[in-house]
């Protein structure tokens, strides 16, 4: 029922050069009924957006300021990501939770900003190691998913996409078992169905990110609420993100 969605963090990679040649090879080895997103860097939307023009390829960026513009050095705006075509913008990464001071309050803004320009956002939520060491993941992620979607109705929701990616997890080479991983974001879901009802949370998709590749996507999706994966550095490589959508 809810369509797979596997999405490449490219992160702060690929000059506009190299961006266009990994996007050609991928927009090759698309796979029907499964949507598929480049979050590329600011420099490269503009070029990447035109070479998947015609294509089932979807482009996303990594972040994005609230406001429509304003004095903010240094940001992008909705209106601009908008102006490009973007379709999806990742929010609250943990890796500008964590070197960019981005609160919950920060990605509320966001997420809101996104979903009033019709760019949807990918929100991300997570643990640390020492979080869940103290067995406190549980009650942390619920209150980021929480605040994340504060004054966010149901008709908007809908087109959110939520990334369950625990910290530990990113970048480490360490994959939570697709049991942990099930388990957090069945939680996830039970948190949406008593905010909103049954129904929405059967329609929101949640992603699992960290150190997902093409030897454990597999298993990764083969669990009942995982509908799709947000990924980092295997997302780097053509042949291995192809054989990642092609799970
Ligand atoms: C990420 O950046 O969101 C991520 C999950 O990275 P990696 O796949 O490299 O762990």
């Amino acid at each position: 029922m809810r369509t797979p969605i596997i999405a490449g963090n490219w992160k702060m990679n690929k000059t506009i050069e190299e961006a266009i040649d990994l996007v050609k090879e991928i927009k090759s080895g698309l796979k029907k009924d499964v949507e598929t997103v480049v979050c590329v860097p600011f420099t490269t939307l503009s070029q990447v957006k035109k070479e998947i023009e015609g294509t089932e390829l979807k482009i996303g960026a990594q972040n994005m300021h609230w406001e429509e513009s304003g004095a903010f050095t240094g940001e992008i705006s909705p209106l601009m990501l908008k102006e490009i075509g973007v379709d999806y913008v990742i929010i609250g990464h943990s890796e500008r939770r964590q070197y960019f001071g981005e609160t919950d309050e920060i990605v509320n803004k966001k997420t809101k900003a996104a979903l009033k320009h019709n760019i949807n956002p990918i929100v991300c939520v997570g643990e640390t190691l020492a979080q869940r060491e103290k067995n406190i993941h549980k009650e942390l992620v619920e209150s980021q998913i929480l605040k994340a979607l504060d004054h966010i109705d149901d008709e908007e929701v809908i087109k959110i996409v939520i990334a369950y990616e625990p910290i530990w997890a990113i970048g480490t080479g360490k994959t939570a078992t697709s049991e942990e991983a099930n388990d957090m974001i069945s939680f996830i879901r039970n948190i949406l169905r008593d905010k909103y009802s049954q129904d929405i949370s059967e329609k929101v998709r949640i992603q699992y990110g960290g150190s997902v590749k093409s030897s454990n996507i597999a298993e990764i999706m083969s669990q009942s609420d995982i509908d799709g994966a947000l990924v980092g550095g295997a997302s780097l490589k053509s042949d291995e993100f192809i054989k990642l959508i092609r799970f």
